[in-house]
């Protein structure tokens, strides 16, 4: 640190990435992405957009704005592209949060929920989930702050049904909810209806999962008007060209090509279920998963030793350090074929543990 840093960051921890190693090859089931390319459409998009590159991208994003609208069946001013979902999430903590506004979310979930309740300076109380890491949606009724959800939750992967979304959105009608919708493709039940009927819902996806396009960086928000303009009013104030020309054309390529998308998405809820019964086989208790990752645990091996194990052998999953999840790892799913190298490894590591 040096002496210039404003004493407001000072205790400012950031987040962790997931590593993105470049010096060999690993089998990379670290940080959820897609194994399958991005679509052909949004490849094709992203060339045109790159030939025309000397010109600002539209700032309002109409074009992309209205394929998100048309695809999830809203209107475009209900719609605010972002540089990734991370970017409108900190909009939401930056517009949404403050010293009497609280953020309020569960103990485990993204861990980028802390870290931007503390680099804009806003308090936030957690939630601890149940023993069984389920989410009790009582327990956010009247939160008194502006409720955070990853549904699914991540790293656990499980999620609530729509009735308990509502049920949370209902009962915090003096705040905003957040509904941090990344994994919503592979499985779980979208909110995104319910924001034509609560004006305090704002529901967030991504294209970095589902559509592969994580190194595109291109999230959204979806919300009533009144709270899109107050997200634009961030936007606007930090970089009204947020979203560039070709990840904005890649969406919108991404969006025409609802077959590729679908496939995609059978293929990886087939390999979790293969990956899911594999690893039971093998004495590992693994979380019911809607989403795209595995949070597992085996009784005969630490959470920190399996992943170094599997670090050894070439294949890279994620480990989280904080006490009441170090015994698991979160695996994401990959192709059918790193699955079974997956499997094998995790064989050959339990067998050596014997
Ligand atoms: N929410 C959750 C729960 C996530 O796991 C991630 C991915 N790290 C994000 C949001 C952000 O993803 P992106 O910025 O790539 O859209």
């Amino acid at each position: 640190m040096s002496r210039y840093l404003s004493p407001r960051l000072a205790s400012l921890v950031p987040y962790t990435p997931g590593e993105q190693p470049r010096e060999r090859r690993y089998i990379k089931l670290n940080t959820n992405e897609s194994p399958f390319p991005p679509s052909p459409r949004a490849l094709a998009g992203a060339r045109e957009a790159a030939a025309r590159a000397e010109l600002y991208p539209d700032p309002t994003m109409k074009a992309l704005r209205e394929a998100i609208a048309g695809t999830l069946g809203v209107a475009p001013e209900c719609v605010l592209p972002t540089n990734g979902s991370d970017e409108i999430l900190s909009y939401a903590f930056c517009a949404f949060c403050d010293k009497e506004t609280p953020a309020v979310f569960p103990d485990v979930t993204y861990g980028f929920y802390s870290v931007f309740a503390t680099l804009y300076g806003v308090p936030y109380r957690t939630v601890p989930l149940k023993e069984d890491l389920t989410l009790d949606p009582r327990d956010y009724a009247a939160a008194g702050g502006t409720v955070f959800i990853a549904n699914p939750n991540a790293p656990t992967g499980l999620a609530l049904s729509l009735r308990e979304v509502e049920e949370i959105v209902r009962s915090n009608r003096e705040n905003v909810v957040v509904i941090d919708e990344a994994y919503v493709d592979f499985g779980a039940e979208s909110a995104v209806s319910l924001t034509k009927k609560y004006e305090n819902l704002l529901v967030t996806q991504t294209f970095s999962k589902s559509r592969s396009m994580a190194g595109a960086r291109l999230g959204f928000g979806v919300a009533s008007p009144a709270l899109i303009r107050d997200l634009d009013t961030v936007k606007y104030s930090q970089n009204p060209y947020n979203v560039n020309a070709m990840s904005a054309a890649m969406g919108i390529g991404a969006l025409a090509d609802a077959e590729t998308f679908a496939a995609n998405c059978r293929a990886i809820i087939k390999t979790r279920a293969y990956t899911a019964g594999a690893l039971g086989g093998l004495g590992f208790e693994v979380i019911p998963s809607l989403t795209n990752f595995l949070f597992v645990r085996h009784p005969s091996i630490s959470g920190a030793d399996l992943y170094t194990a599997l670090r050894e052998r070439g294949i890279l999953v994620r480990h989280f350090t904080s006490p009441r999840i170090a015994d698991y790892n979160r695996i994401t799913v990959g192709s059918q074929e790193e699955m079974e190298a997956l499997v094998a490894a995790a064989e050959a590591i339990l067998e050596e543990t014997k």
